[in-house]
């Protein structure tokens, strides 16, 4: 059978050589998200479908043509399951809340706070930095309604981000859009506005008018952009409540010194955000892609799902478009460490000897490689500077006949030949260079 050697298209392959920028990253935001007690909870990459319409909203870019079906190839036997359609997830929340609904995390301490990192996916035109298949870190704090916990989830990404080495490079937009009391009355204005508009704006505003009026903002045509530009602000119509919550969270930002720019038009296009919404977006890009992640408050998601009346925050980060960012800066990540040792092996007897070598070095945490398929010494001490291993073990046949090993340090080219019992002792005082 002839088959295309291909991956989908919008999907990535992250290489062994690519790792350390995932790492880098990886370990950044666990190292912040522990240190603020969060804990890790990761769902399933399939939902169902309805989960994720309820709370993204009908009339959403990801609702209407993002979401991607699972559909099964036999689906004569029937299961439970089958009753729902299911979807790879395109985002984070929608599950995260489910499971703390589901187990129950309501009798947990509050405010529950959970971080996550994996793929979700969105079928968009694939180009750079927008990816059918993307990863996320999210951040979620549930069960607190403070302003003070705005602050303190802004503060901790701004973390990640300084420590990142990305702190000059990103600006973060914030703006609230109001709560179940005046985001109606806020969406009615809109909508009044726009009427004497509608049959010049664009066939996308024509439709978000009629199901995400919020979402008119968004639009970067050139023709709407002027009408964007005259609309009620969603700041001057916010209830007292909510501008009161904004400002203290303005205010404490300003304690903090995290720099950020009122971006008024900012609304994030998913039906179930309330109040403070923010973007951590790329300085130097004013594209659709400078958004380096974005989050805000979702005070009703939980009882729209028919939980208890919850109010919670929450963030996620695109991190390829992260790696790419430190890419581009060229920040120096270090290389990824070899393996600690690597065993050369010189006919049958020898190879029998690395195997079990390779067992008791795996038992001791000391990792070790061997490529049993190279017969020559000089192919398998190749491939040990290849590796960068630290350390190299020769077993050669009169090795393997009297029980010694060669133990070669590869920085400093130096050799000596061993015991084989006393082979562990010696091992470890080199790699701890004692
Ligand atoms: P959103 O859930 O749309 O707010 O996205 C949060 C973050 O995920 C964005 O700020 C991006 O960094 C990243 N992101 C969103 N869509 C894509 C995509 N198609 N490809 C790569 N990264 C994405």
């Amino acid at each position: 059978m002839k088959f295309k050697i291909q991956k989908p298209r919008g999907t990535k392959d992250i290489l062994p050589e690519e790792q350390k920028f995932w790492q880098y990253i990886f370990d950044k935001i666990e190292k912040y998200a522990k240190s603020y007690n969060f804990n890790r909870l990761e769902t399933p990459i399939i939902e169902f479908k309805d989960l994720f319409t309820h709370s993204i909203g009908e009339g959403t870019d990801i609702v209407e043509k993002e979401m991607y079906e699972v559909s099964r190839f036999n689906k004569t036997l029937i299961e439970e399951d089958d009753k729902d359609q299911m979807v790879l997830r395109p985002e984070y929340t929608a599950g995260i809340i489910r499971a703390y609904i589901e187990n129950g995390m309501q009798s947990l301490p509050q405010p529950v706070k959970l971080f996550s990192c994996g793929p979700v996916f969105r079928y968009d035109r694939p180009q750079k930095g927008r990816y059918r298949q993307f990863w996320q870190f999210n951040l979620e704090i549930i069960s607190d309604a403070s302003p003070l916990t705005d602050t303190l989830l802004i503060l901790l990404i701004w973390q990640i981000f300084q420590d990142l080495g990305l702190k000059e490079d990103i600006v973060i937009d914030i703006n609230s859009i109001g709560c179940k009391a005046c985001k109606p009355k806020i969406k009615k204005k809109i909508t009044e506005y726009y009427k004497k508009y509608l049959d010049i704006v664009c066939d996308s505003c024509k439709k978000r008018f009629v199901t995400n009026p919020l979402r008119l903002f968004d639009c970067k045509e050139e023709k709407c952009q002027k009408i964007i530009a005259g609309a009620p602000q969603i700041i001057d119509n916010l209830c007292s409540d909510c501008k009161k919550h904004f400002t203290q969270v303005l205010e404490y930002l300003d304690e903090l010194n995290i720099p950020y720019d009122l971006n008024l038009k900012l609304v994030r296009g998913l039906d179930y955000y309330t109040r403070t919404t923010f973007e951590f977006r790329d300085l130097k890009d004013s594209g659709r892609q400078s958004s380096l992640g974005g989050g805000g408050r979702y005070d009703n998601l939980i009882e729209s799902y028919g939980g208890r009346s919850t109010p919670a925050i929450g963030f996620a980060g695109g991190i390829e478009r992260i790696v790419e960012k430190i890419k581009e800066k060229n920040l120096k990540i270090s290389d990824q460490k070899g393996p600690d040792v690597y065993i050369i092996q010189i006919g049958e007897k020898a190879k029998r000897k690395a195997l079990i070598l390779l067992k008791s070095m795996g038992e001791k945490g000391i990792t070790a490689t061997c490529s049993f398929g190279k017969e020559s010494l000089k192919a398998q001490l190749k491939e040990a500077n290849k590796l960068k291993s630290r350390i190299s073990l020769i077993i050669g046949q009169r090795e393997a006949l009297d029980n010694s090993v060669i133990i070669k340090d590869m920085e400093d080219a130096t050799q000596e030949t061993i015991d084989i019992k006393d082979l562990e002792n010696i091992l470890l005082k080199k790699l701890r260079n004692e």
